[in-house]
């Protein structure tokens, strides 16, 4: 492919090295003379191991830099914009995104034929199609969509490997506005095959490179709040802690998809409960405030966690404008499959929050109905004996608890008149299976 790309940083360069070695024929393009002067003598603006190695092999052949972003959109099939977005201190700064994207409109303007536009910077969900696409249209006087398509694709590299990185990728992210933008992308990675895709929105694209450098800045936040309150208590060194975290078969072991199991915790759905999990990380708050070390994240931890269940009933609030009277089957009651351990399980506020609602509530759990009731003794009148008494004559449905019982509900809900609304507190379901789906986090 004829592939131009705005801006020569670290992901412009190597991300043009990388694919003039694959065999696209790039344009990079610049708004820094010396640097283009520079990359077309095959010279890398900065260092990056292997980097000059690709530009001395491609430069002048696979691979040209030019100032002349005019020309470079106009030869090529699609554009990836892959200039600066730094944080002003108050919020990210578009400002060379857009100013790329107003000069790749006015070309587009009088270009003929189908182009593609694909943002590669790191933006702020959003960006992408309520920023971009709109500057582009204006600036081409053309139709996102029909005239030229419009992509997200964002990049994961990290400086000192990103040219082994690049190449052998860890996931490809395609984002797109359309199949037909994603498919250009799909030929854009061809040389790629073998690395893990999502085919996505933009938005869920540029949201995929947030969430993923939030949580490592998370974890290492999460490292120093637990080893400044192990210099506070005393006597614990955070190494040997650290690699008794790491040890844990979440993070050592695989799972059948060969993804670390510590991944299951990386899923949305109404929060945690248990035994361990709600008690132990309060303990410890309260541990650090009595040794005068705040757990500022922890805390936050808890407040997140106990906001969940009201996100369930929020999504029923979409379907009904006052849930008095509304038959709601509440399904599993247990903290997760599995036992029929219900301490703290989010099933109890849900359930309370419904029924102070005036909601009509059945609750059913195949394992766990007992235990349940020892703790919220009005369940006696809620209980039903089977999931089809449960779904029997309702108008909703929350699952709470993914247990494989469960897996005859579409079958059961199927044709119903209206359709029962079917909130999927842990995203277990395909949402297709449904009339009338809902799930946390979408
Ligand atoms: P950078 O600052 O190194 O490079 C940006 C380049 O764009 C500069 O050479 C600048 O002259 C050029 N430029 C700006 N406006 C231009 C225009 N209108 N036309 C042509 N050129 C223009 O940036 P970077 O580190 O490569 O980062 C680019 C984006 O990728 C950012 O959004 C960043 O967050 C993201 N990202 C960076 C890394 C990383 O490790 N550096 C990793 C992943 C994602």
């Amino acid at each position: 492919m004829e592939i131009s790309i705005i801006g020569t940083g670290y992901v412009g360069l190597v991300t043009g090295a990388c694919l003039a070695e694959k065999g696209h024929r790039v344009s990079c393009v610049d708004i820094d003379s010396r640097r283009v002067d520079a990359l077309n003598r095959g010279q890398a603006p900065f260092f990056e191991a292997e980097l000059e190695d690709l530009l001395s092999r491609n430069a002048g052949r696979n691979l040209t830099a030019t100032t002349d972003l005019h020309a470079a959109v106009l030869e090529s099939d699609a554009t990836l914009i892959a200039v600066g977005t730094p944080f002003d201190g108050q919020r990210i700064d578009l400002r060379a995104v857009l100013a790329a994207s107003n000069q790749i409109g006015a070309v587009l303007r009088q270009k003929p034929g189908y182009h593609v536009v694909v943002v590669k910077s790191s933006v702020v969900p959003g960006t992408t199609d309520q920023h971009v696409l709109p500057a582009l249209e204006a600036a081409s006087g053309k139709k996102a969509g029909v005239d030229f398509g419009v992509g997200m694709n964002p990049e994961f590299l990290s400086e000192g490997e990103a040219v082994q990185e690049f190449m052998h990728p860890d996931r490809i992210v395609l984002g797109g506005i359309d199949e037909r933008t994603i498919e250009v992308l799909e030929k854009l990675y061809r040389p790629f095959d073998g690395a893990p895709r999502i085919r996505t929105n933009t938005r869920t694209a540029e949201m995929i490179k947030y969430a993923s450098n939030a949580l490592l800045a998370s974890l290492i936040s999460f490292a120093n709040e637990i080893a400044n309150l192990g210099s506070a208590l005393g006597g614990i060194d955070a190494v040997e802690v650290m690699r008794g975290v790491h040890l844990s078969q979440y993070f050592t072991n695989r799972t059948s998809e060969g993804l670390p199991p510590a991944t299951a915790f990386l899923k949305a759905g109404c929060g945690f409960g248990g035994s361990c999990l709600p008690k132990d990380v309060n303990a410890l708050i309260a541990h650090g405030r009595q040794a005068g070390a705040s757990m500022r994240l922890l805390e936050a931890v808890i407040r997140t966690n106990d906001d969940q269940p009201a996100k369930v009933i929020g999504l029923l609030k979409k379907h009904f404008a006052s849930l008095d009277g509304v038959r709601i089957a509440v399904l599993g009651l247990s903290f997760k499959p599995g036992t029929s351990d219900v301490r703290e399980s989010p099933a109890f506020p849900i359930i309370r929050e419904l029924v102070s609602l005036g909601a009509t509530v059945k609750a059913y759990d195949p394992v766990a109905m007992e235990e349940a009731q020892k703790v919220l003794p009005e369940l006696k009148g809620l209980r039903c004996a089977s999931l089809d008494s449960a779904v029997a004559e309702i108008d909703a449905v929350v699952v709470v608890t993914p247990w494989k019982h469960f897996h005859d509900l579409p079958a059961l809900l199927r044709n119903r008149n209206p359709a029962v609304v079917f909130v999927d507190a842990r995203r277990a379901f395909d949402p297709r299976s449904f009339a009338s789906y809902e799930g946390i986090g979408m």
